[in-house]
């Protein structure tokens, strides 16, 4: 396994302080996958203080769930405590969380057999509950009755299928039987991290896993609407998805087509989208059928409208169902060529305007009139010449 140097003098710093250490769940996972993994994660029989002591640089993280980060260099790293979980409350949080000096103990707190492993550079691969096996049938089963672990923590129902997109392994199916049996307690979960796994799935590599989000029934307990939609065009947006582009205001837009603006709007706002996201995803879905004639004009038009990212991003949208590639590329050509799209490279001012004695509510009338007369002609957009048009108006 590769491991980056910092991390195993990580590991090393803590066996020299007589700590036992390992690196753990997500990032063992991806090695083994060799997937690059997202973060660096340490598992140690060392208590919150007592890691502390032995790094320079640490800020508390979850000193009460026994997590330290460790920055080394300009990298941060997550050290956390041996520890069992006890008794959950509100299917999330659990009310006490004991330290252990049994690393097995910590390993069975986690939530899936492949993300319940340790590794230790010279001890190697720790794995008490079958995730190399899981690993290479490509399955996510939970760590012990996967019934229990969803009624403690209702997240991991929603993390088992974003697991299954992002790896594209099979849900097991005792663990499928108790997630479609436990399916109602995603309710208790906050908008916020429903919010984070549904994103992490739409930027999935195996998008066809989605699908169980709805056949599960899942889906319903989230949003009965979208539930709703997808039941009936879930297939075809699946398909939208797998070739659209990585952007996450695309992704949102195709997944939420079906649902008017206003439907749209309250969804984002219920999953506590920040008002920039709402803003874009909702105005695609506004122009979602808009019919843009192939003519620059039109395009530099709408591209004011909606400003050309906007633009872009409804051309790619639009081509999941048509080819808009010619589109796509006149709004190109447009915007290398630095045509004038918004009143901010428009060759003339308001200022200049009242220079000329035009005041009040004409400015932005006038304003509007010479914008148009650029986006016909770009080769207009000079002072002399929409002065000369202010004249005749
Ligand atoms: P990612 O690629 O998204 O980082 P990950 O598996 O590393 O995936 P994290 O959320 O970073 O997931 O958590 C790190 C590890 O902590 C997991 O691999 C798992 O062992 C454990 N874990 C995280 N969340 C839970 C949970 N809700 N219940 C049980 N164990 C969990
Ligand atoms: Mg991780």
């Amino acid at each position: 396994m590769i491991i980056p140097e910092k991390v195993k003098k990580i590991v090393q710093k803590l066996n020299d302080a007589g700590f036992e250490a390992y690196i753990v769940g997500g990032c063992v996972r991806d090695c083994l996958l060799q997937r690059k993994p997202q973060d660096w994660d340490i598992t140690t029989s060392a208590q919150p203080q007592e890691v502390k002591k032995i790094f320079p640089k640490t800020y508390d993280t979850g000193l009460k769930h026994g997590t330290v980060t460790v920055v080394c260099e300009k990298d941060h790293y997550e050290i956390t405590t041996y520890r069992i979980e006890k008794e959950y409350y509100d299917c999330r949080h659990p009310s006490q969380v004991i330290f252990t000096k049994s690393l097995k103990e910590d390993l069975q707190r986690r939530d899936f057999t492949v993300n319940a492993m340790a590794y230790h550079p010279k001890e190697g691969i720790q794995d008490y509950f079958c995730g190399q096996e899981h690993l290479k049938q490509k399955k996510i089963q939970g760590v012990g009755s996967p019934k229990k672990r969803f009624q403690e923590d209702a997240l991991r129902m929603l993390r088992a299928l974003r697991f299954s997109a992002q790896l594209g392994f099979e849900i097991e199916p005792e663990t499928y039987q108790a997630l479609q049996e436990q399916k109602a307690l995603i309710q208790k979960i906050s908008a916020e991290r429903i919010h984070e796994e549904l994103e992490k799935m739409l930027q999935s590599q195996y998008l066809e896993k989605i699908c169980l989000l709805w056949e599960s029934g899942l889906l319903n307990e989230i949003s009965p609407l979208l539930y709703q939609k997808m039941l009936q065009h879930g297939t075809n947006i699946l398909q939208e998805l797998k070739t659209a582009p990585l952007d996450r205001i695309i992704r949102w837009t195709i997944f939420l087509q079906y649902l008017t603006p206003k439907e749209g709007e309250q969804l984002l706002k219920d999953f506590r989208f920040d008002n920039h996201s709402i803003k874009s995803i909702v105005m695609l879905l506004e122009h979602l059928k808009d019919e843009i004639p192939l003519q620059e004009y039109e395009i530099r038009k709408k591209a004011c409208e909606i400003t050309p990212e906007q633009l872009n991003r409804l051309f790619l949208i639009q081509g999941q169902k048509k080819d808009t590639t010619k589109w796509l590329h006149c709004l190109e050509t447009i915007q290398k060529r630095g045509d004038c799209i918004t009143l901010k490279t428009l060759a003339i001012k308001g200022k200049d305007l009242q220079k000329h004695g035009i005041h009040g509510k004409e400015i932005g009338e006038t304003l509007s009139f010479l914008l148009d007369i650029v986006h016909r002609d770009p080769e207009k957009n000079n002072k002399q010449i929409l002065l000369e048009y202010t004249k005749q108006k």
